[in-house]
């Protein structure tokens, strides 16, 4: 794969240069005893290529170049909320007085560190309306696993033990049932109506008193509002059912409806999504779950508590369904998370929600003459368009993606949620400008046009970029990631 633009570090390197310089020796000099000898002196010198500090720089600038992410570009992945992560964030974490901690020092000697976690919690908690929350869950889907153990413990403190399934709706993201099947539950499926929306009828078939929980994300995965969420609740909730909200759409919401208020009992937050955590590349993520009052004794322990103005943690806890995470969750993440709360304030935090929201219509809009539309009403923080006018010119939306690779833009969620035809899931974020839109704008309908008038333009892209079409399968099963 080396090409000239990307001269692989290993193919250069000269015998005899150097990228260190080691300080002078200034201990007294000795020999490892010949015991050690054979163990710890190797005879060969590794093959590592000799090369010096400035070609080992570009080679590592070489390769971060190659990478793309919000920092680079216009990065619409929807349901993942690729907004901008204020540097700012990274300035905190930076701080020695948190980077230096050591998660098994005495409560006492770290009570800012906790008080900070503690700030976080609450702030999470007034967003949600949740009466109780935990930071220890580490990405959304170990929160929807955390909240199906709670939603379990309850129903068993109850003496209910067949509560066996949990219903999905069949746009849910797929980290949803998967969890369910984790957690040893049942999947079952609610059908999604013409309108986009869960359809209450099927909700009522399926709801019945096997039914532990009803999880449901709102905005749902095709950016929009379940209006009959409360009558929803009450369906759930009266067959004793509870319901768990799947958070990754909060950035739609906040400041204008609340989890809590809506009827649901067990939420999880996606701080590294609407909390600007930097996330992409599997990196650290941080989930944490609140819960009603009624719920709250199931919650991980140990759970951070506040009495008289110290921070402890509490693992008298008998009805807790235990540790879930070493220490006390992604440390590092929860502080950028509480840094951006506290830069937005509360009605920064309202304003980002009504500007993903007009981000996304105006695109939507913008966008609709040259491509289909399945659920024309207003959406939120993103909309699904469909491929299907260009699928017709033998275009799919796998090229329209490659394609605008070529014009410089990550392309949206392709062919999710699975009820849409050649799906484009789009979430430009509040973070954009105007400017920045109507340049995807543009490139989107170059690529219409193209589709009607060159389709092997779009067919064959990418034509800029380092690598082409790549086996994505065997890509992610069987990587290449050594030279
Ligand atoms: C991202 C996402 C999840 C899973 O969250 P992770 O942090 O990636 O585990 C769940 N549901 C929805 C709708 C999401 O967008």
């Amino acid at each position: 794969m080396a090409n000239k633009d990307f001269p692989l570090i290993f193919e250069r390197g000269q015998e005899g240069r150097t990228s260190y310089s080691l300080p002078m020796l200034d201990v007294p000099e000795t020999d490892l005893d010949s015991e050690f000898q054979d163990v710890y002196i190797r005879t060969e010198a590794p093959d590592l290529p000799e090369v010096s500090e400035l070609e080992i720089m570009r080679h590592y600038t070489a390769l971060s170049n190659r990478n793309y992410g919000v920092d680079s570009g216009f990065y619409p992945l929807g349901s993942c909320t690729m907004k901008y992560n204020p540097k700012i964030n990274e300035d905190v974490a930076g701080l020695n007085g948190f980077s230096q901690l050591h998660p098994y020092q005495d409560p006492k000697t770290v009570q800012g560190a906790m008080e900070m976690m503690y700030d976080l919690q609450t702030s999470l908690a007034e967003l949600t309306g949740m009466d109780a929350v935990s930071l220890q869950p580490s990405a959304g889907a170990q929160g929807e696993w955390t909240g199906l153990m709670m939603i379990r413990a309850f129903h068993e403190a109850n003496g209910d033990y067949n509560r066996t399934k949990v219903i999905v709706p069949d746009s849910a993201h797929g980290t949803n049932p998967a969890s369910v099947a984790v957690a040893g539950f049942d999947v079952a499926t609610v059908q999604t109506n013409e309108h986009g929306l869960v359809d209450l009828d099927d909700l009522k078939r399926v709801v019945d008193e096997k039914t532990a929980a009803f999880m449901l994300t709102n905005p749902n995965t095709l950016g929009l509002f379940e209006t009959d969420i409360v009558e929803m609740a009450e369906i759930v909730h009266g067959a004793g059912g509870r319901l768990y909200y799947d958070g990754a759409n909060l950035n739609a919401i906040m400041g204008y409806t609340r989890p809590k208020d809506m009827g649901f009992d067990v939420v999880h937050l996606n701080l590294h999504k609407t909390f600007t955590g930097p996330h992409g590349g599997g990196g650290p993520g941080s989930g944490p779950v609140g819960v009603t009052s009624e719920l709250a004794p199931y919650l991980p322990k140990p759970l951070l508590v506040e009495q008289n103005g110290e921070y402890f943690f509490d693992y008298d806890r008998p009805s807790s369904i235990g540790r879930i995470k070493p220490y006390y969750g992604n440390f590092g993440i929860n502080l950028r998370a509480y840094t951006y709360i506290r830069t937005m304030g509360a009605e920064g935090l309202k304003k980002v929600s009504e500007y993903a929201v007009l981000n996304a219509n105006y695109l939507m809009r913008m966008l609709e003459n040259e491509y289909a539309m399945p659920y024309p009403q207003h959406c939120k923080h993103e909309f699904v368009m469909s491929g299907k006018n260009q699928k017709k010119l033998g275009v799919r939306t796998l090229d329209i993606a490659k394609r605008l690779l070529d014009y410089g833009y990550h392309p949206p969620t392709i062919y999710f949620p699975l009820n849409v035809e050649e799906a484009m899931m789009t979430e430009p974020t509040e973070t954009e400008s105007k400017d920045m839109l109507d340049s995807f704008i543009d490139a989107m309908y170059t690529i219409s046009e193209e589709a009607k008038n060159s389709p092997e333009s779009v067919q064959e892209a990418p034509f800029h970029t380092s690598v082409k079409r790549l086996d994505e399968t065997t890509a992610a099963r069987k990587p290449i990631l050594r030279y």
